[in-house]
């Protein structure tokens, strides 16, 4: 289903032109308009689904799986070094759009591309919170 104000529902059923490097029945993918690096794209369902916890295991699946076919193609298509996969939920997490998707970054050496965090230490206290939490 689709959600009526959402631009990338609008984007992943064609009424918005988008630079679309793949297409199938239930994914689009097209290049980001704020590219991190060349050939920054995103995963898109054509159905709405807000973000990861909504999104149905089976086209979860199958968003990775399209995510590998890009991302290999993306590899011998630009000569790429690596690329990460990134995928944001909640505003606190930097989500723009509220329509799942998985950025494609494609990175190269020494690239500067800010895709990452400052390493801080697991105490134990907080080890032992966190797996008493999850028992
Ligand atoms: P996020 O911050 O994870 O929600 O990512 C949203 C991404 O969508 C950002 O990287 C934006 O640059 C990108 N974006 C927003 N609107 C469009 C659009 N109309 N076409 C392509 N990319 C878009
Ligand atoms: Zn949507």
């Amino acid at each position: 289903m689709k959600k009526d104000d959402c631009i990338f529902c609008k984007i992943a059923a064609g009424e918005i032109p988008s630079a679309t490097l793949y297409e199938d029945d239930e994914f689009r993918v097209f290049l980001d308009l704020g590219p991190a690096s060349k050939g920054h794209c995103l995963i898109v369902p054509k159905d709405h689904y807000d973000n990861l916890a909504a999104m149905p295991d089976e086209l979860l699946g199958k968003a990775l799986s399209v995510a590998k076919k890009v991302a290999v193609k993306m590899q011998e298509a630009t000569g790429c070094d690596g690329y990460n996969l990134v995928q944001n939920n909640g505003l606190a997490a930097g989500q723009t759009v509220f329509h799942f998707h998985i950025h494609l970054i494609p990175r190269n050496d020494g690239d500067g591309v800010g895709v990452g965090w400052k390493p801080g230490e697991l105490t134990d206290e907080v080890r032992d919170e966190l797996l008493k939490a999850f028992a």
